[in-house]
């Protein structure tokens, strides 16, 4: 099926951005960044809109950079940037493990880490690595600019924080100190499906205990999130058998998992604890 007819609009500036989108919002104008969520809603008519701001014109919005503690990544960084380590230390190398996950390569060298967050599948890797990392989003409008913390953006599955007219600029990721233990485990049913379940854990030791825990779930309630629970349980604790499993119980006792045509709740609560005892067990090793 073909697209409803929209008027395209290709501005060089994020003001001239900016602008538009407060004209063209009101009336349902949405942003096109990499296209590979919104082209497909389109073509099957689940998404109308009369206008389209595409932002793959300007320059200032590719760029990721790595400064005082803080990884940057604009608007249009493709997820193809992050195969290879976009910074020194654990962050760049997380995001480049995690990065295969995200769909296929084709989908990979347009889609954008921001388009990800914007579009807000509650199954998106880069959401739950901004969800546990504690990322900012910088957004912008005709009334200016804003930063809204991860646990406020990701609002529910397809709803962030986001206005209709304001713009996602960049996501503002912490540097990790070197000596972050990390891991990540997804279960999806083929290579590059969106995953039915999902944890990242990250923590550091200090005289063998587990300081600075954060356990995240995607893919199992409508947004991602992290598990207090789970932190609570690990934290001081030396990261042995016992007290991972203990982390990764408490993450399923607390979740309200989703139900669809893939998993019951039953399941996606038992995906839910093996997903996070894999990825502290990852973190541990
Ligand atoms: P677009 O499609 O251009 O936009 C998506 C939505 O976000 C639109 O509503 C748009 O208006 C809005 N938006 C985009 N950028 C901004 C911005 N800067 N400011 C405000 N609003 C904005 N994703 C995964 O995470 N994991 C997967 O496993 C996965 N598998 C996929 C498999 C297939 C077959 C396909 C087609 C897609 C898959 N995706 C997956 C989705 C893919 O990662 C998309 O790239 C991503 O969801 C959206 O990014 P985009 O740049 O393509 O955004």
């Amino acid at each position: 099926m073909k697209p409803a007819p929209f008027e395209y609009h290709a501005p060089d500036t994020v003001a001239e951005t900016v602008a538009l989108l407060g004209e063209v919002a009101p009336e349902g104008g949405r942003v096109l960044a990499g296209g590979q969520s919104l082209a497909p809603a389109m073509a099957f008519r689940l998404a109308r809109p009369p206008h389209l701001v595409d932002i793959n014109r300007i320059a200032e919005l590719g760029r990721i950079s790595a400064t005082d503690g803080v990884l940057t990544v604009g608007a249009t960084a493709r997820h193809a940037a992050f195969h290879d380590p976009v910074a020194a230390g654990p962050l760049g190398a997380l995001m480049s493990a995690v990065v295969r996950h995200v769909a296929h390569l084709p989908i990979r060298t347009r889609g954008t880490f921001c388009g990800s967050l914007a579009h807000a599948d509650p199954a998106s890797e880069w959401c739950l690595v901004a969800a546990t990392l504690g990322a900012e989003m910088t957004a912008r409008s005709v009334a200016g600019r804003r930063s809204i913390p991860a646990e406020q953006f990701f609002e529910w599955a397809m709803v962030t924080a986001l206005a209709e007219d304001e713009l996602l600029v960049a996501a503002r990721l912490p540097l990790l100190a070197p000596d972050t233990r990390w891991g990540f485990c997804e279960f999806s049913r083929r290579a590059g499906d969106y995953a039915l379940a999902m944890a990242l854990a990250l923590f550091r030791l200090k005289d063998g205990a587990v300081v600075e825990p954060r356990i995240g779930l995607g893919g199992v309630e409508g947004r991602p999130r992290r598990c207090a629970e789970a932190e609570a349980a690990l934290l001081g604790r030396p990261p042995d058998p016992a007290s991972l499993a203990a982390a990764a119980a408490a993450a399923a006792a607390t979740v309200d998992p989703m139900v669809d045509g893939q998993a019951d709740a039953a399941y996606r609560r038992e995906l839910a604890e093996v997903m996070v005892l894999r990825a502290l067990q990852r973190a541990a090793a």
